[in-house]
């Protein structure tokens, strides 16, 4: 249901939990992910957004997970020079938490004192 709270690039189906459940992304970052999206002036999938605890349990997020609260989104990302943008500019948009994997980045709104960008295995 998130795009009833603004109108972006993203759908529903991309940001809701995935099982079904309708639970949605926070529209804090909606807003920030579509400034991300404009930014860049090119596409960018989603391959995760909100998880209940069944879902996060289920599809081996780690228990606490900031896809829980709904503040946290996995990014589709195979290209270096892609990547290192969307680094670049997530961090400039108050994105404190990035995560870089193999073919995704991650990105979560935990608070400043936390923040940090790191590399998953
Ligand atoms: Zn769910």
């Amino acid at each position: 249901m998130a795009n009833k709270i603004i109108n972006t690039h993203f759908s529903d189906r991309e940001m809701d939990c995935h099982c079904g459940c309708q639970k949605t992304v926070s529209s804090e970052l909606l807003v920030r992910l579509e400034a991300l999206r404009r930014m860049l002036d090119r596409p960018l999938s989603v391959t995760s957004g909100a998880r209940c605890e069944t879902h996060n349990r289920e599809s081996g997020g780690k228990p606490g997970s900031w896809h829980l609260k709904g503040l946290a989104v996995d990014i589709s990302c195979v290209d270096s020079e892609f990547r290192g943008e969307i680094i670049r500019l997530a961090g400039m948009l108050g994105f404190n938490g990035i995560g870089v994997a193999k073919v995704f980045i991650h990105l979560d709104l935990r608070p400043e004192e936390e923040k940090r960008c790191f590399l998953y295995d």
